[in-house]
């Protein structure tokens, strides 16, 4: 079954008080899958919380960027693999997905190495590491130029941010 993940981008404004973003403004991003097996993604400002329902699969904090802006921040390797942890247990395709090219970004910006993979009944697992911890993966059902274009989008999605969420939010945020 081919399965369509178009990322959203971003809102021009804060989906609670309808605030327009400005450049540099923080922006709190919510991502959710949406009954079509697609995703809805909403932001909103520093000051509107939105309850957790439906459960979100994703969040992190950025900023509105500069138009064309490169980006010029360094990646934050921590934090991407916190919310990569958070996820270690995906219920639904969605969240297999979400996780399986969360692990390819990881891959592309060397936070993990990749190892090997193997056939299993269901599939394939790609295996990876992380110094002495070993992540195993099941492959979910994404063609190559689906799982290149996620990744691409995923890069793109997360920009300078940086994942939040309550399991993060006591973490230190030095680099
Ligand atoms: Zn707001």
């Amino acid at each position: 079954m081919a399965v369509e993940w178009k990322m959203p981008r971003r809102s021009e404004r804060c989906v609670g008080c309808e605030t327009a973003f400005e450049v540099g403004d923080v922006i709190f991003v919510s991502l959710y899958e949406t009954a079509d097996e697609g995703y809805e993604r909403r932001d909103t400002c520093e000051n509107c919380v939105i309850p957790d329902d439906p459960q979100r699969i994703g969040s992190w904090r950025t900023r509105r960027p500069e138009p064309s802006t490169p980006r010029t921040r360094p990646f934050d390797r921590e934090a991407l693999l916190g919310f990569f942890d958070r996820l270690a247990e995906p219920e639904t395709l969605a969240q297999v997905q979400f996780r399986f090219v969360l692990a390819l970004f990881l891959w592309r910006k060397k936070a993990i190495e990749f190892e090997t993979s193997r056939p299993t009944d269901a599939g394939e697992t790609w295996v990876f590491t992380q110094g002495e911890r070993r992540i195993e993966l099941e492959r979910p059902p994404l063609d190559e130029d689906e799982v290149e274009r996620l990744s691409l989008q995923l890069e793109e999605l997360m920009q300078a941010g940086v994942p939040v969420d309550e399991a993060s939010a006591e973490e230190p945020a030095d680099a």
